[in-house]
């Protein structure tokens, strides 16, 4: 499952922030992720959960940012914002596009209770 490999890596980088931070707890762990990558925020979030039962991230919380997908027309240099995986310029029909944003999938932040 795609979302259970996110989340082992979320874990991951949290563990390894919280390797500097020894007397700190993990309340929250923001990510970001981008429409393109296809992951379903609520499977995310199950895998999250089950990963860190039992582990002293059990109580910390995955907040899930989503970021549409947003497009420049190579050919007439406007952006815009992509519905339902239409790469299609709407202003001059060119499929000529670049994506901008919808890629990501990185922790943004982690909030520590120190
Ligand atoms: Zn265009």
């Amino acid at each position: 499952m795609h979302e259970m490999a996110i989340a082992q890596q979320i874990v991951g980088i949290v563990e390894d922030t919280l390797r500097s931070h020894p007397n700190a707890k993990c309340k929250t762990v923001h990510v970001r992720i981008g429409e393109l990558t296809a992951v379903i925020p609520e499977s995310l979030t199950f895998a999250y959960q089950a990963i860190t039962t039992d582990t002293p991230l059990s109580e910390s919380i995955l907040k899930i940012k989503s970021m549409p997908i947003l497009a420049e027309c190579k050919s007439c240099l406007q952006k815009f914002g992509i519905k339902d995986f239409d790469f299609l310029c709407p202003f001059c029909q060119s499929q000529d596009l670049e994506v901008r944003q919808g890629k990501e999938l990185h922790v943004e932040k982690l909030e520590l209770d120190e």
